[in-house]
């Protein structure tokens, strides 16, 4: 059953409108680019409508020329959204050149419509699908909000594309907009639906980004990138959790700089923040992908060996310090060489406390090592009180 179209028009034109206060409402303080080009795709593609509509009333050149123009750059706009969003280059060509061929093409067959019908809605059409494609390009896996986004694109995309079709061969003769036919009730219906789905899931990116950086940063340490005390919490209860239920030994590292008061001394407190970025980067290349490096705090950092046992954990420390010992950083001009010391521990059975516990033993083998001249890597189970200790293993 064909709708009125002139109220789906009027409901279209209202929701556009509250769509574009709510977002210039809800971003007052600070308006990412992104949100600006989406609010003028609306703003656009609204006064396109408009001057559509008053198709007979307005000068033609207004009512087809300009309204195409601003239909099509509406769609430059959104896509001048999605390109700004995903950190994409805006090419000014593909923004632009749609409303220029809206404007020839509208112009050449201003009384033609057989000929510029099917023409603009290629165009259109056209414009929609490369707007779905590019929110498809950029969607990660099990992202619904992307669909979300892209699908009214591309629905809308391909019913022009099948409209011009029908139009130029002759198939469909009523042009108007507002006719009371099933298909321009279908199109209503999918451009309101384009406007509100797609505006909803566009904030709702932004959402998503937002609460994504806002996890990375409760994470990770700001200056060498690597995991921090809070996710070593976090990432060790679960690992212990996996122990409890039959996962093979884990091990855990805490390694120190030696004398890092001296290199911050020596060298200025920046040159000191490069050497804890490379030690990161230098003990990532040492750890398989299963390994987790944490900054513990200062200079202190932790490594957990999922899946490790005594022989793992003290191979992969000895080789962090080896790679350590025998490397150095640059920063400004001067090279800077530094040693680490660190201990080791191992799992022992599935206790409550075994967080505080290995961390309090990989502590004392990390202090034994220091003791024993630094540059050195101790195992707890090697200190000289625990030798012949017996390692309930799990
Ligand atoms: P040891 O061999 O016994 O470990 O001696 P140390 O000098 O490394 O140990 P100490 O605990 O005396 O000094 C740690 C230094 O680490 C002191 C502090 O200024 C420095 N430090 C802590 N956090 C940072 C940081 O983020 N950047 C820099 N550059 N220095 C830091
Ligand atoms: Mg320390
Ligand atoms: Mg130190």
């Amino acid at each position: 059953m064909p709708l009125d179209t002139t109220t789906l028009f009027v409901a279209y034109i209202i929701c556009s409108l509250t769509m574009m206060g709510l977002l210039m409402g809800s971003y007052r303080e600070e308006r990412p680019r992104s949100v600006a080009y989406w609010t003028a795709w609306l703003g656009m593609h609204t006064l396109g409508m408009l001057l559509y509509a008053g198709r007979g009333t307005l000068p033609d050149a207004v009512s087809i020329i300009l309204a195409n123009m601003c239909i099509t750059g509406g769609q430059s706009f959104a896509l001048a959204a999605f390109q700004t969003f995903f950190a994409r280059p805006l090419r000014p060509v593909l923004l632009v050149l749609p409303v220029a061929l809206a404007a020839l093409i509208a112009s050449m067959f201003l009384n033609t419509p057989s000929a510029r019908i099917p023409l603009i809605s290629t165009l259109i059409g056209g414009q929609s699908l490369l707007l779905a494609l590019v929110v498809l390009r950029h969607r990660r896996k099990a992202d619904l909000t992307s669909l979300l986004v892209a699908t009214p694109f591309l629905l809308n995309g391909l019913l022009l594309l099948g409209r011009g079709g029908s139009i130029g061969l002759g198939l469909e003769t009523n042009y108007n907009l507002l006719a009371p036919s099933m298909v321009q009730t279908v199109s209503m219906l999918l451009i309101l639906v384009t406007l509100l789905a797609s505006s909803f899931g566009f904030v709702l990116m932004h959402r998503e980004r937002t609460e994504a950086d806002i996890k990375t940063m409760a994470l990770h340490d700001p200056l060498t990138g690597c995991l921090n005390r809070r996710s070593f919490q976090f990432i060790m209860d679960k690992e212990l959790a996996r122990l409890g239920r039959g996962a093979a030994q884990l091990s855990l590292l805490l390694a120190d700089i030696d004398h890092f008061k001296q290199v911050n001394d020596t060298y200025g407190h920046a040159a000191g923040d490069a050497v804890l970025v490379d030690l990161v980067h230098k003990a990532e290349r040492v750890l398989r992908n299963q390994d987790f490096i944490f900054r513990y705090g200062g200079e202190e950092f932790c490594v957990l060996l999922p899946r490790s046992g005594r022989a793992d954990a003290l191979a992969i420390a000895e080789r962090i310090r080896q790679t350590i010992e025998t490397g150095e950083v640059r920063y400004a001009g001067q090279r800077i060489r530094y040693t680490v010391s660190i201990g080791c521990t191992c799992s022992a059975g599935t206790q409550e406390d075994q967080r505080e516990r290995m961390f309090l033993e990989a502590d004392r083998a990390m202090y034994a090592a220091k003791q024993a001249g630094r540059n050195q890597v101790r195992h707890f189970d090697d200190l000289n009180e625990n030798v012949g200790r017996e390692r309930q293993t799990s």
